[in-house]
């Protein structure tokens, strides 16, 4: 598989992969066959992470292809990400005490040679535990990993090299083209038992020589029981303060950073620029591969939008000056406001944070437009997963995402449900 930042290559896969969205998703999903061999998992991830695709396209369209039923696994799949989404912004303390941990653990590998070696042997795929030498290449050389091999790739990170989770979990976000705050930090917290208290996932040698289909030997030595992390406990969930539904009036100027490349429902607007990458999402260098894909995005987002809408634009804003230069075209333009999208926690909402008081010292407003698939999904995701699966049913029906078979227009207009 390999990834072109565009939507059409997005639209593409989606295409491609519609088929085998249903029952063959279901049966064959956990299967890693390699990275030559991936058409039963649908790659669509570095493509939702930035809503080049939305989650409610990509849910449509699968619907339009498989019923309710047969499609139930990948949609569950995609409800995942919703859910990581929901729960951390439940939690944005969750996110900040990642950080803290983790700048404590890239510091003390200057301190430590123990660990320091350790984990440049397991960064630089020399461990000599072959299959996570292979994913660890993998994961370097094209920016994916699938999906249980995150998990065994983690566990073992964790259970058997004893490296620090939040060190592995950077490693991803460095690597990764669907790098992401919520689905990394929470699942290596899940793989670690401080997500589901008390729970780890062990990486065992029975399910890696079932579902690993590439040729390796099986290492000694894999750690097959353990205790789950510990830490202080976490604050209580409080719902997200989301925007308020607002028209921006006057001379308006789009901003379309990396969390939202969406052209919904988009207001009126003059200019449009990129945002991408405004803060570090590490202390550690991000992999080329990622600066080129996420940049790329926001390129081609910034084109579309421009084209569609008759709008000036202007290059993409990129690295710590985002911030200075988007304050300038702002200026220059003699904006009354800035339109983007809401981020979720992370790099860019905390750099739209910063944003919004530099713009606001120059008598510029900044609004962000929440998308009704975060508001209407979000207060289902404050417990357990579960909690929200039950709700998918209702949720679609309410995003209205249904099969078009499953509505007929009955003589004189009235939509009527088929049984
Ligand atoms: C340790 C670890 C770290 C992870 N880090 C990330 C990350 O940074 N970004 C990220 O998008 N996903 C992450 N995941 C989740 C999952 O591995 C990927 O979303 C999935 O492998 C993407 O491949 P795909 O698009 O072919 O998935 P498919 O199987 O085709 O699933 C369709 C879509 O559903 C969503 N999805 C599927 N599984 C999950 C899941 N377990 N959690 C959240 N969303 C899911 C993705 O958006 C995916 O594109 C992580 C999982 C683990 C165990």
């Amino acid at each position: 598989m390999n990834w072109l930042p565009t939507r059409d290559a997005a639209l593409a896969r989606l295409e491609e992969f519609l088929p085998r969205a249903g029952r063959d998703y279901a049966a064959t999903r956990n299967f890693d066959r390699g990275p030559e061999r991936r058409s039963n998992v649908s790659g669509l991830s570095p493509y939702l992470r930035h809503r080049v695709v939305t989650e409610r396209e990509v849910l449509s369209r699968v619907l339009s292809r498989h019923s309710p039923v047969a499609a139930a696994k990948f949609i569950e799949e995609v409800f995942w990400r919703t859910y990581w989404k929901g729960w951390l912004e439940h939690r944005p303390s969750v996110w900040k005490r990642y950080q803290t941990e983790l700048l404590s653990a890239v510091e003390a590998l200057s301190r430590d040679d123990d660990i320091a070696l350790r984990y440049a042997a397991a960064t630089a795929a020399e461990t000599g535990l072959d299959p996570f030498d292979q994913w660890s290449r993998e994961l370097v050389s094209t920016g994916y990993l699938h999906n249980h091999t995150r998990m065994w790739f983690a566990s073992i990170w964790i259970f058997t090299l004893k490296l620090p989770w939040t060190l592995g979990a950077d490693f991803f976000l460095r690597h990764l083209l669907d790098g992401d705050p919520a689905s990394n930090t929470l699942s290596w917290r899940w793989v670690a038992g401080l997500q589901t208290r008390g729970k780890i996932y062990l990486a065992r040698p029975d399910n890696i020589a079932r579902h690993y289909q590439v040729p390796f030997a099986m290492p000694e030595g894999l750690t097959t029981a353990a205790d789950p992390l510990s830490e202080a406990p976490l604050p209580p969930a409080q719902p997200p303060t989301l925007p308020a539904r607002v028209t921006a009036v006057g001379r308006v100027g789009l901003l379309l950073t990396e969390e939202d490349l969406s052209l919904d429902s988009l207001p009126d607007a003059i200019a449009v620029k990129g945002m991408a990458l405004p803060r570090r999402l590490s202390p550690l260098p991000i992999s080329r591969t990622v600066v080129d894909f996420t940049c790329g995005v926001v390129e081609d987002a910034v084109r579309r939008a421009a084209g569609r809408f008759n709008l000036d634009r202007s290059d993409i804003a990129h690295g710590n000056d985002a911030g200075r230069e988007i304050v300038r075209w702002a200026r220059q333009l003699d904006l009354d406001a800035v339109v983007t999208a809401y981020a979720p926690v992370g790099p860019t909402a905390s750099a739209l944070d910063a944003l919004e008081g530099a713009l606001n010292d120059a008598g510029i407003s900044l609004l962000r437009r929440c998308t009704d698939y975060d508001r209407c999904c979000w207060p289902d995701t404050t417990r357990g997963y579960f909690q929200l699966r039950k709700r998918i049913p209702a949720l679609l029906e309410s995003l209205a995402v249904r099969r078009p078979e499953q509505h007929v227009v009955k003589p004189g207009g009235r939509h009527a449900r088929r049984s």
